[in-house]
């Protein structure tokens, strides 16, 4: 089936004119709007120009053109603008929006020929750990369609696993491209800070926010990063260091686990964490001891105070950059007996219950009598918690942690409890205060069949290494 391959195996066969891209999206599409109605992965399907787009890109295939990704079919998290393409961010409030650009990210991959399938579900401004958030309804996990596909890229990782596109774009603030990866068996990759650019992305919490990638594999994730990675002028935050060949770091990635030194943090080893998950995670661990790896046990002591932190900087960054749907600039609006009304009422009916719940938190957090206490203490212990982080990379080349205290949890299960909700990124947000990059990597499934997530952590930039470490034991662990 030409719908189940790897972007290096899409590539090979259109290369050597197995198939056109032209047939492969209309495999992917018919095989969308047959699954999609249940599974609920996109927001939006973008049936007519990916079919152009398609045969743009095997016009250039029979020119000899390469490029990673040309012709092969994507999906995107409905947060990234697309030019033409209804962008909606999971809101209410965007639901008739159509960007005028593409982000960046985009704009890469459309430059390099991938296909775009569609837009896939996300909560809604990316907040949420479940994609319960969405004003368009939930999206189902392929593995348990009674489960949550985790969040907010679930619809990337859920379309991934399902088969619904070749790979996907997530964006990860929080922990949102790894924690739907390990939920839904997908390989998802969180870049360092600003290694992607964020132009073009619906802002969320700007100095938390990244581009990333899900595949079904390692070898995919670094095939896709290769082409959106890079500095941009655009994005004043955006690293202007050359990106590495991804792909080409993946050779003899087996070998150099023998010099590596992993560090498996105890505060991660926690009550809460499902017994299956902790286990799975060891025994993950043991694979790389077996291949000549080291480990030991290291501390990153703030680890606790990552959520509320998190929980301060993201509700106050996105009180801040949520600002702007005001009825004015972009999308819903709903007329008011004068301005101050139409804001109101808006805003009243165009974002739902979390989005208004964060505006309010961040709200409280950066007003008067309540800043030095709460947001400025945040960022300090922010300080604290990056530090432990080069303190640990000084002694480890990679941190090894389980992604999420569990696998994925059913519909429904957490949505009225959002203290239960923030609860499942215990693992994640740290990293994104810290502003280093991660990768979830599927490493077995519990008892009901759900899969488990290992985490692995690198230093700022260390994306090269995480992917070959990944590559390894997916080499590995399938002989
Ligand atoms: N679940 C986290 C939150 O709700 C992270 C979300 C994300 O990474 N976008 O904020």
């Amino acid at each position: 089936m030409i719908e189940h391959l790897t972007i290096k195996e899409a590539r090979a066969g259109l290369r050597q004119k197995r198939f056109s891209s032209l047939e492969l999206t209309q495999a992917y599409l018919k095989r969308i709007h047959e699954h999609n109605p249940r599974l609920n992965a996109y927001i939006s399907i973008n049936d007519e120009e990916a079919l152009t787009q398609a045969a743009a890109a095997d016009a250039r295939i029979a020119n000899g053109e390469e490029t990673p990704v040309l012709g092969v079919p994507i999906a995107i998290k409905d947060v990234l603008s697309t030019k033409g393409l209804r962008t909606t961010a999971g809101s209410r409030i965007l639901e008739n929006y159509v960007p005028t650009w593409d982000a960046t990210s985009v704009a890469n991959l459309r430059a390099a020929g991938a296909v775009f399938l569609g837009k896939t579900n996300t909560d809604e401004f990316a907040m949420g750990s479940s994609t319960e958030n969405s004003a368009y309804g939930v999206t189902r996990n392929p593995h348990n369609e009674a489960c949550v596909p985790g969040g907010s890229s679930g619809g990337s990782a859920a379309a991934v696993a399902a088969n619904l596109c070749v790979a996907a774009l997530g964006t990860d603030t929080g922990g949102s491209v790894r924690q739907p990866a390990s939920y839904c068996g997908v390989t998802g990759l969180k870049n360092t800070y600003g290694r992607v650019s964020r132009y073009g992305l619906i802002a969320y919490g700007s100095s938390l926010d990244s581009v990333g990638v899900l595949a079904k594999n390692a070898e995919d994730v670094a095939l896709l990063n290769s082409v959106i990675a890079g500095h941009d002028a655009k994005d004043s935050t955006s690293i202007d260091s050359p990106v590495p060949d991804y792909a080409a770091a993946l050779q003899g990635s087996v070998d150099s686990v023998r010099q590596l030194r992993i560090g498996v943090p105890k505060e991660y080893f926690i009550g809460g964490l499902q017994p299956e998950v902790e286990a799975a995670v060891r025994v993950g661990i043991g694979v790389y001891e077996q291949m000549g790896a080291s480990v030991k046990e290291i501390s990153l002591p703030n680890t606790q105070l990552g959520l509320p932190v998190y929980y301060l900087i993201a509700t106050a960054e996105a009180s801040s950059n949520l600002a702007r749907f005001d009825g004015v600039k972009y999308g819903l609006r709903v007329n008011g007996d004068d301005l101050i009304d139409m804001y109101g009422k808006t805003r009243q009916a165009g974002f739902g219950a979390e989005v208004k719940r964060r505006i309010m938190l961040g709200t409280y957090a950066l007003s008067a009598g309540y800043y030095d206490a709460y947001y400025i203490r945040a960022q300090k212990v922010r300080t604290l918690i990056k530090q432990d982080f080069e303190r640990a990379f000084a002694e480890v080349d990679v941190i090894i942690t389980p992604v999420a205290p569990t696998t994925a949890f059913k519909i429904g299960e957490k949505a009225e409890d959002p203290m239960q909700m923030y609860l499942s990124d215990v693992f994640s947000v740290t990293l994104n205060l810290a502003g280093n990059c991660g990768i979830s990597v599927p490493c077995g499934f519990d008892q009901n069949q759900l899969p488990i997530g290992m985490q692995l952590l690198g230093p700022a930039l260390g994306e090269a290494q995480l992917l070959a470490l990944a590559h390894a034991y997916q080499v590995v662990s399938s002989q």
